[in-house]
């Protein structure tokens, strides 16, 4: 059985080549994020270009994800790069990304004085430095040192109380997705948004690309139903959330919108320091691989990799570490992963979701180890990726777009595919592409799920059991 997770991961200088990109592909990457936040437009272009060359040679299906940088609040610079603060000493916010001093921090955020209150905590350095303001100020916001630390020029400024009236998208966010546009990435994961509508505005200019909603802000816990209706599925982007919100409570946050996003059909990405201890070490650590085989086990799609890969001295490694987790964790669960615990999986296409678990249930009580699926859109192959079958899901599709897509779709092994007139001519075609590939042998079961009439978007419809060598119909051989 393949490996059902997918593998996520970050390009950076450590892979900047056609062979460091190439030695992830051979690793088991399945999509290849190009971080906005940082590098030059030239290099992500090339990037894309080796990602391409190298799934061409190897045969495998990769995709693209674009993940754009949005409205991430910086402090401006310091007298010699950096100012030491310390606990309970007053300094003073003021808007503006020029120089501050010992005890003045410019902010790069306009209406500061506006959408920010005494008692609202400011999280400065990832967390490193707290405040909290405490009034009005000369030119700004007076604030008080709770935990002390260095502040060094640009680190991130997080409000985790506030509510900003900053536009989700900004005009260096516009340029790249532009750019993504052309470079026909396969999806846009959209930073800091708040609300569906920061989701609807980032779509709008996403052209083909599904969004991933990265939920990093305490703002965007509040609103996840509808930030998940409005997306394709979502990254529990646990880096930024731990600014926000103690720590502690991450775990409980991981699995709720895990779970809720897999009940809504949508896409569950994990995501941030999974093995970040391999960014400069041969070997994960014990709580590491925990973690990873914890967000398996509750039912992530795929698992991220970010600065491990980007910027680590063992990138492929880290993939294959990663690779291997997820494959042993899921062979080690199968006999007990049981009935999935979604009911039923909510969808805006209710038959398609009840022919698919059916789909799953049939798979099972035949004895199968495969189900076919033909899609155009790729919503076949989602939905029955999350009914978490025990089968591996072949999904053939004539899009390839979509083929690319499905990249990121537990269980989902994609296929290019030709169109075909009839749905009896298309599940001919593809058993016999498993029987020649050795996924199944003659007499084996195999269960299809196809629409009819074919090549229509969301007309899923009809299962199949499909035994190998038998000719369409069913009748002969
Ligand atoms: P980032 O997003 O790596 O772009 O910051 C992920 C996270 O915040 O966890
Ligand atoms: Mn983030």
């Amino acid at each position: 059985m393949p490996r059902q997770t997918k593998i996520i991961a970050t390009l950076g200088p450590a892979v900047a080549s056609e062979e460091g990109v190439r030695s992830l592909v051979d690793a088991g990457m399945d999509i290849a994020r190009l971080n906005f936040s940082h590098g030059e437009a030239d290099l992500h272009r090339k990037m894309v270009d080796w990602v391409r060359h190298a799934a061409g040679e190897t045969g495998r299906v990769v995709g693209i994800m674009q993940d754009i940088q949005g409205p991430k609040l910086r402090c401006g610079e310091f007298p010699g790069g950096a100012i030491d603060l310390r606990a309970d000493e007053e300094v003073e916010l003021v808007p503006g990304t020029g120089e501050g001093d010992e005890d003045t921090i410019p902010v790069g955020y306009d209406s500061l004085l506006e959408d920010v209150e005494p008692g609202h905590r400011v999280v400065l350095a990832d967390g490193m430095v707290q405040l909290e303001v405490t009034g009005a100020g000369k030119r700004g916001l007076k604030a008080r040192v709770v935990s002390g630390g260095q502040l060094a020029d640009h680190k991130g400024v997080a409000f985790p109380d506030s509510n900003l009236s900053v536009e989700n998208i900004t005009p260096k966010d516009e340029a790249d997705l532009e750019l993504g546009g052309k470079l026909h990435v396969d999806y846009v994961a959209a930073s800091f948004v708040r609300t569906g509508a920061d989701v609807e505005a980032v779509a709008a200019l996403a052209g083909d690309a599904p969004v991933i909603a990265k939920i990093e802000l305490a703002q965007a816990l509040d609103n996840l139903d509808e930030i998940m209706s409005a997306s394709f599925g979502v990254m529990v982007a646990r880096g930024d959330l731990g600014v926000q919100l103690p720590l502690d409570r991450i775990p409980l946050i991981q699995a709720d919108i895990l779970y809720r996003a897999n009940a809504a059909g949508a896409i569950s990405v994990t995501a941030t320091e999974m093995l970040e201890s391999m960014t400069h070490s041969a070997r994960p650590t014990r709580a590491e691989v925990t973690d990873v085989a914890n967000a398996v086990m509750t039912g992530t799609d795929a698992v991220m990799l970010s600065g491990e890969t980007a910027v680590g001295s063992y990138p492929a490694r880290t993939v294959a570490v990663m690779a291997r987790i997820c494959q042993t964790i899921e062979e080690g669960t199968l006999s007990t992963r049981g009935e999935y615990p979604v009911a039923f999986v909510g969808d805006e296409n209710q038959i398609a979701s009840a022919v698919s678990q059916a789909a799953t249930q049939i798979a099972r009580n035949v004895g199968a180890s495969t189900i076919v699926a033909f899609t155009e859109s790729g919503s076949t192959a989602r939905l029955i990726s999350k009914y978490r079958p025990e089968q591996r899901i072949v999904a053939f599709t004539p899009n390839e777009g979509t083929l690319r897509r499905m990249a990121l779709f537990w269980g989902v092994s994609p296929r290019p595919f030709e169109r075909k007139v009839s749905t009896d001519d298309e599940m001919t075609a593809a058993a016999k592409i498993l029987e020649e590939e050795g996924v199944a042998s003659p007499g084996e079961r195999v269960v299809m799920v196809a629409g009819v009439p074919p090549n229509f978007r969301a007309s899923t419809n009809l299962v199949k059991v499909h035994q190998i060598g038998e000719a369409a119909g069913g009748l002969g051989g």
